[in-house]
């Protein structure tokens, strides 16, 4: 590898974001170098083939239709998609008792949130006039004033803040969790199957989408193995620390986590609010497990193996087996603070948990499974969460202007910035592509100045020089 090599622009990450920024900026002609810490692109998403072929998706793995990025990709690598499997009824499980749905009261308070989620501005939350309000009351105590019945309160709590936030109700201010349904057009499509943003599944997995992106990207573009703990910058330029390598760019674009954002050393030291922000800016913390079966026995009951349990170790399950099989999946999801209790114990009692849970939700069969696969996302070094950071209480009437302001010459992406599908693979793509758009462009700098486009690449003054300006 070509030490010191320069760049018009250096992206952190190989994510969607990452990959989406590369691609923009390399289309129109920029020198890009993308420093991946990881052996392999993609980030939170990673696909695993079973030996008989059955695929698991251990990361992120659906898209819904209007997730209008993600689909013009998918399009434009032709990857095929199935629609998930909805065979049959769901499984309620209201406080122990199966239901056919949550009670009107819950349904109400739903609509509430929705309601109120379509005034929140998701490009600037921090601006709506109760913003300071929102911001400082959790979802969980604006819940206990709406209702006086803790358990419908606990039911929409882990159905929003849990289900979508990965956070317990406690965890999560009303504002974040406005602001979160506001980017995915609401409560129905977030949670939906058809129509929703569960709608459908790729074939080979998301992870194969990521391989093409990466693979249309000019040779040499991504470094592997490149972990960025060190960025040098200034008016003129960064140098960008990345294992063994050093890489000099008039730009860098930062595709990570915001917790790991800010667990890079940046000389000199970010902005207070930008820093204050990645301080704020905790994951969620889910758990996903796969138990895998010789056949799909729920469908045989009338079940589509999908379900919401307001009490127990597991909030949600889902049917995730893959079309013609071979095998049959029940997918599971623990939240917050039922994930870390799950974390605590050994494996094995971790596993007779889960699928004690799944035998109670969908008959003994379910006790035994062929396989049981899981994977900590929050144990991973390069991404520490599940399944994506959130602003906590008054983080964004405190920080939220930072967010996505960039730092000089320094810009953020990922998708914890996107405006739209925040959380998601399409606001991923939609961040990447943003703060390329910054580059290419010109944008303010975060300081009441303005950072230029980046130079035509037949100027002959670009070539540009080290952090502190001098060519
Ligand atoms: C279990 C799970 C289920 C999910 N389900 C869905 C779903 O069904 N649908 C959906 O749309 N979304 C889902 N998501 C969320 C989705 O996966 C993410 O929103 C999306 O993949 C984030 O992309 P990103 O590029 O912003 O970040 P990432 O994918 O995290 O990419 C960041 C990249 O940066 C690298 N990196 C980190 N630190 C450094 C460093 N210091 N130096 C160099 N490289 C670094 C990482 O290795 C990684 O490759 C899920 C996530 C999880 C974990």
């Amino acid at each position: 590898m070509e030490d010191g090599r320069s760049a018009d622009v250096v992206v952190v990450g190989a994510g969607f974001a990452g990959l989406a920024a590369a691609h923009e900026l390399a289309g129109a002609g920029a020198r890009v170098a993308v420093a991946e810490a990881r052996d392999r692109v993609g980030g939170r998403v990673l696909t695993r083939l079973l030996p008989d072929g059955t695929q698991l998706d251990l990361g992120g793995q659906w898209v819904g239709p209007s997730q209008h990025e993600m689909r013009e990709l998918i399009a434009r690598y032709r990857v095929p998609t199935y629609p998930t499997p909805e065979h049959g009824r769901a499984v309620v499980d209201y406080e122990g008792t199966l239901v056919d749905a949550l009670p009107p009261e819950a349904m109400a308070l739903r609509g509430e949130l929705d309601r109120l989620s379509r005034e929140v501005p998701a490009d600037a939350p921090w601006t709506h006039p109760r913003a300071r309000s929102w911001d400082g009351t959790t979802l969980a105590s604006w819940l206990a004033g709406r209702t006086g019945d803790p358990a419908v309160a606990r039911a929409v709590g882990r159905q929003t803040a849990g289900g979508l936030l990965s956070l317990d109700a406690a965890d999560a201010s009303l504002l974040e969790t406005l602001f979160y349904l506001a980017g995915g057009g609401g409560l129905d499509v977030l949670v939906g199957f058809a129509g929703g943003a569960q709608a459908e599944r790729l074939v080979g997995g998301p992870q194969e989408l990521a391989i093409r992106m990466a693979a249309a990207l000019p040779a040499g573009t991504i470094r592997l193995g490149a972990p960025v703990r060190r960025i040098e910058h200034g008016p003129g330029g960064a140098v960008v620390h990345a294992g063994g390598l050093r890489l000099e760019a008039a730009h860098v674009i930062v595709a990570i986590p915001p917790v790991l954002a800010g667990r890079i050393e940046y000389d000199p030291p970010l902005p207070p609010q930008r820093d204050g922000l990645t301080q704020r800016m905790a994951s969620g913390y889910a758990l996903k497990t796969h138990a895998v079966y010789q056949e799909p026995f729920w469908r045989a009951r009338g079940l589509s193996g999908i379900s919401f349990s307001s009490a127990g170790v597991l909030t949600e399950t889902v049917d995730n087996t893959p079309p013609g099989g071979p095998s049959a999946v029940l997918t599971s999801f623990a939240y917050g603070a039922d994930a870390h209790l799950l974390r605590a114990r050994t494996p094995r009692d971790r596993r007779r948990a889960v699928l004690d849970r799944l035998g109670e939700l969908f008959g003994d069969e379910a006790r035994d499974p062929v396989a049981y696969v899981e994977f900590d996302w929050c144990a991973e070094p390069w991404t520490r969460g599940c399944f994506s950071g959130h602003l906590a209480p008054g983080g964004w009437t405190g920080f939220g202007p930072a967010l996505r302001a960039p730092a000089g010459v320094l810009h953020w992406a990922g998708t914890e910035t996107a405006t739209r599908w925040n959380g998601y693979f399409d606001g991923a793509v939609q961040s990447g592509r943003r703060a390329a758009a910054e580059i290419l462009t010109g944008a303010p700098d975060g300081a009441g100045g303005h950072v230029p486009p980046l130079p035509d690449r037949s100027d002959p003054g670009r070539s540009g020089g080290g952090p502190g300006g001098s060519p």
